[in-house]
């Protein structure tokens, strides 16, 4: 299957095996995840955020029921909530999750920025579990004729020291523990050579019984534009 299936075919693997309730998807885009999740019935609570809110809107009224869908078992639980706002700002309706995605999101973003976005995702929002996947520059050379970035709008594309220290940090300083893996095999073998395609880092936080109320979610600042809620719940 094509890459960016892989991708979301590794967090749906993610899903089924850790049973996450409250999923948000950060840098959602034109919703091509959330659409495949929402047949999950692991999911209660679903969430994309993406700073393009003409994206999000262009293809947003898939994810409302169709009358068929009520006939899937557990879909009448499913609560999805779509914003347009930037991920290096803090929201407090997106603490608490149990699971924040983010695919191919960071290289679009300056180095401070991910600073942001790192303080914000992993010590305010504090999910139990991120996976955050990103083009691992290693493996560039086996795409044919490309010489600078896989994407004209990617900020950086780093190699797998570069994204391991990254995480590595990110879990000192807000307590989680990492396991770097990835998708997406070098044609013909040499793995250990280039890695894989896209790299993925899948955080786990260490502390436990940090739970966000009710009340401080409601509470807490807003910034980000709600654009869409279909509530089966
Ligand atoms: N996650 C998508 C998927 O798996 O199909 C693809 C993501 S696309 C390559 C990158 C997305 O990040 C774009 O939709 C872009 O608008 C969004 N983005 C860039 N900077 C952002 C920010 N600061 N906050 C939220 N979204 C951002």
């Amino acid at each position: 299957p094509p890459l960016h299936k892989q991708r979301h075919q590794f967090v749906i693997d993610f899903i089924k095996k850790y049973k996450t309730k409250k999923v948000m998807d950060l840098g959602c885009s034109e919703c091509t995840l959330l659409k495949r999740l929402k047949f999950h019935r692991e999911i209660e609570h679903l969430v994309g955020v993406d700073i393009n809110g003409a994206k999000v809107k262009k293809k947003m009224h898939a994810l409302a029921p169709l009358s068929t869908d009520y006939l899937q078992p557990g879909f009448e639980q499913l609560c999805v909530e779509l914003y347009q706002g930037s991920v290096t700002e803090p929201d407090a309706r997106l603490r608490g999750f149990h699971l924040a995605v983010s695919i191919e999101l960071i290289e679009h973003l300056l180095l401070p920025d991910v600073e942001r976005f790192s303080e914000v995702l992993f010590g305010y929002m504090a999910p139990v579990h991120v996976i955050i996947s990103t083009p691992n520059s290693e493996f560039n050379p086996l795409f044919p004729g490309l010489t600078g970035f896989r994407h004209p709008d990617h900020k950086f594309e780093w190699t797998r020291a570069q994204f391991q220290s990254w995480a590595q940090r990110v879990c000192v300083d807000f307590e989680y523990e990492v396991e770097i893996t990835g998708v997406g095999l070098p044609p013909g073998g040499g793995l250990k050579q280039f890695g894989f395609c896209s790299q993925i880092a899948v955080f786990h936080r260490l502390k436990g019984g940090f739970n966000i109320s009710p009340d401080e979610r409601s509470q807490g600042e807003t910034s980000y534009t709600l654009l869409q809620s279909i509530n089966m719940c």
